[in-house]
């Protein structure tokens, strides 16, 4: 059986686990990071080769904290010499003009960079995309493409770097309470003890923290990776391609230019189906689920066939708001969780990561954190 005594013990080797122990490595701690499979996997949130990065945002505290999130991807570039980031701008759509106004309003007071246009704007600027006259669409310049598999990658190479250990295929099974300053973790390999435990478990955060006393309210999503092939009259056009977000209700989608797979560009609904992540295969995304994608891709994409090439899946972890949960255990201090990424959180993680490191260490975090607050859900779930 294993043991030993740590500092703190991050749980997840997730994008959001592994920012976090960087961090609090950097910070010359003795840090464990656990994770149940063996590593890389793609059982999670955090696999694949792209994430898109942007500073839109609807809410102007996200937008605020992609600045750093920006230098931080840098930083890390330099770090390890490894290209992270490429520069493919964004169209963020929508049929509602307040929203797109006040998503340039609120880039536009951050002195970032960013364009509102017509529908006939767009669809003259991008043949690829387009825009029926009752919608119109917010350009951010410098949203583009994280290498995701690098960066995880990267920021796990620079944890050990700093000293850091990685235990992969050791689930945790137990998390005890002892004090305010010590917490017991038992693993299928042993129990270790630590000053704190941090939790970024990922799809498997709501079955998890019940038994912390925690019963939030978090959906674990199984959603759809489509990608689909570019017709070869505008893959010949060789030209650098956006992202585009879709934020309408109706047809809350995203879409990235080929990268991960040549001539395919990755289109998907935001959102999927409820499912247990130990189980996710006995549940299938609704045939209506492709069939509306389908539809909505023939209106909205004529650069590619109307068809997927290829589908992969992939998990959320919603919550009501789509705001994360970045907050300490309401009864246990030292038990510090980050969940609820809802489909948008790894262009953030290096602020994650700093922020749950800050609480672990007893600093004050430098954002305010109510929007990420445990307590913002009713008093009655927990
Ligand atoms: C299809 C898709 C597209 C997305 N697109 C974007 C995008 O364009 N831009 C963006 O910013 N974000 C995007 N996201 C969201 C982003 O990828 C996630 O928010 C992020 O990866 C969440 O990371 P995580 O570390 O919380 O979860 P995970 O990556 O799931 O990590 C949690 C880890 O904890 C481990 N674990 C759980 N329980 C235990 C245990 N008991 N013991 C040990 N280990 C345990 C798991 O095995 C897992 O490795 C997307 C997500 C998906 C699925």
């Amino acid at each position: 059986m294993l043991s030993g005594k740590y500092e703190y013990v991050v749980v997840g080797a997730g994008i959001e686990g592994s920012a976090t122990a960087y961090q609090l490595a950097k910070k010359g701690a003795k840090v464990l990071l656990l994770e149940q499979f063996p590593l890389p996997h793609n059982r999670g949130s955090s696999h694949g080769a792209s994430r898109m990065i942007r500073r839109a945002y609807e809410e102007d505290y996200f937008c605020e904290m992609m600045n750093e999130a920006y230098s931080d991807w840098q930083e890390l570039e330099k770090e390890t010499g490894t290209k992270i980031y490429m520069k493919t701008g964004l169209v963020m759509i929508s049929e509602n003009l307040n929203v797109t106004e006040s998503v340039a309003k609120i880039l536009n007071s951050l002195n970032m960079k960013s364009e509102l246009l017509t529908a006939n704007q767009v669809n003259g600027k991008y043949p690829g995309v387009f825009l029926s006259d009752n919608e119109t669409a917010v350009i951010d310049t410098d949203a583009g493409i994280l290498k995701a598999d690098k960066a995880l990658r990267c920021l796990q190479e620079m944890f050990v770097r700093n000293g850091g250990e990685i235990r992969d295929q050791e689930p945790v099974r137990r998390i005890i309470p002892e004090s305010d300053t010590s917490v017991m973790i038992e693993t299928s390999h042993g129990t270790y003890r630590s000053n704190s435990a941090i939790l970024c478990l990922g799809p498997w955060a709501p079955k998890f923290l019940k038994s912390l006393g925690l019963n939030l309210p978090l959906e674990s999503v199984k959603t759809t990776v489509c990608f689909w092939r570019m017709k070869p009259e505008f893959s010949r056009m060789g030209a650098v391609w956006p992202c585009t977000v879709n934020i309408s209700a109706e047809e809350h989608s995203y879409s990235l230019p080929p990268d991960e797979y040549e001539d395919l560009m990755k289109i998907c609904w935001h959102g999927g189906v409820a499912s247990d992540p130990d189980d996710r295969d006995r549940v299938s995304p609704a045939e209506s689920h492709i069939d509306g994608l389908i539809k909505y891709v023939r209106r909205r994409f004529p650069c590619v066939e109307p068809k997927p090439s290829i589908m992969e899946t992939c998990m959320y972890t919603c919550t009501p708001d789509e705001s994360f949960i970045l907050d300490r255990h309401p009864k246990h201090k030292n038990i510090i969780i980050g969940a609820g990424f809802s489909g948008t959180g790894f262009k953030l993680a290096p602020v994650v990561g700093r922020i749950l490191a800050d609480l672990a260490l007893g600093k004050k975090p430098s954002y305010p954190l109510e929007p990420f607050s445990i307590a913002r859900f009713t008093k009655s779930r927990l």
